[in-house]
C-alpha cells in the first residue's frame, strides 16, 4: 500500500519509514508536489491532523495521513497544547518556547506534564484517528543536547533524564509519537493482511 504523509519533517519520515518495514510505500508532500502551506487551525490535536489529512486527500485523492503533537502542563490548565509549536510566539525557536515554559513554571509544585500525539489517515475514503502519550514532568532547567523541541525540559516517567539526554534510540521507544505510530502500524497490518 502507498501512503502520503502530510509532512516534508525528514525526522519524522525516517522514523515512521524505519518502524513500517517493507509494509507500506511512505511519500512525503514533497514526493507527490505539494508544497502548499497546509492549515493548521484547529482546536484540538485530533481537529489538526484531520484537517491536514483531509487537505492532501480532497485536493490529491490519495491514501494519506498526518500526525499533531502537544504538550499539555497540568499547572498550565494544559497549555501549551495546541500552541506547542508557537508557544513564545509565530517564528520562534525551541528555546523561547522552553524559556517561557520554565519561566511560567517557576515555583510550582505540580510540574506534571504529558505529550501527545495524534495521527489521522484516511484510507479508501474512511477516516480512522490513533493517539500515543507519554507522562512526564517539567524539569526545573534544561538537561541534555540530544532531540528537539521540548526535549531537554521533559523528563518522561520513570526517569531521571530528559528526553534530550537519551539515545534516539531510547526515546523512540517511549515516545508519544513512537507510540501513536505503533497503533497506526498495528491497525495497517490489520487491514492489509
Ligand atoms: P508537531 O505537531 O510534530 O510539529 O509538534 C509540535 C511541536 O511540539 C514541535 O514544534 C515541538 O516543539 C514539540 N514536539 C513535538 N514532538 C516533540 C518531541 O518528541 N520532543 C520535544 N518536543 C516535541
Amino acid at each position: 500500500m502507498e501512503l502520503v504523509f502530510a509532512t516534508n519533517n525528514a525526522h519524522k519520515l525516517q522514523e515512521i519509514t524505519a518502524m513500517a518495514g517493507n509494509f507500506f510505500t511512505i511519500k512525503s508532500l514533497k514526493d507527490i508536489q505539494c508544497f502548499d502551506e497546509i492549515p493548521e487551525t484547529g482546536a484540538t490535536l485530533e481537529a489538526n491532523a484531520l484537517q491536514k489529512a483531509r487537505y492532501v486527500h480532497e485536493k490529491f485523492g490519495c491514501n494519506c495521513f498526518a500526525d499533531d503533537t502537544g504538550l499539555e502542563i497540568e499547572a498550565l490548565d494544559g497549555a501549551p497544547g495546541v500552541y506547542t509549536a508557537r508557544f513564545a510566539g509565530e517564528g520562534c525557536s525551541f528555546d523561547d518556547n522552553m524559556n517561557k515554559t520554565l519561566s511560567l513554571m517557576q515555583g510550582k509544585e505540580n510540574r506534571k506534564a504529558v505529550f501527545r500525539t495524534v495521527i489521522a489517515c484516511i484510507i479508501d475514503e474512511e477516516e480512522y484517528v490513533f493517539e500515543g502519550e507519554v507522562h512526564g514532568v517539567i524539569a526545573t532547567e534544561k538537561m541534555g543536547n540530544e532531540g528537539f523541541g521540548y526535549d531537554p525540559i521533559f523528563i518522561p516517567a520513570g526517569y531521571e533524564t530528559s528526553f534530550a539526554q537519551m539515545q534516539m534510540s531510547e526515546k523512540n521507544k517511549i515516545s508519544h509519537r513512537a507510540r501513536a505510530c505503533e497503533e497506526f502500524l498495528v491497525f495497517l497490518r490489520g487491514i492489509t493482511n
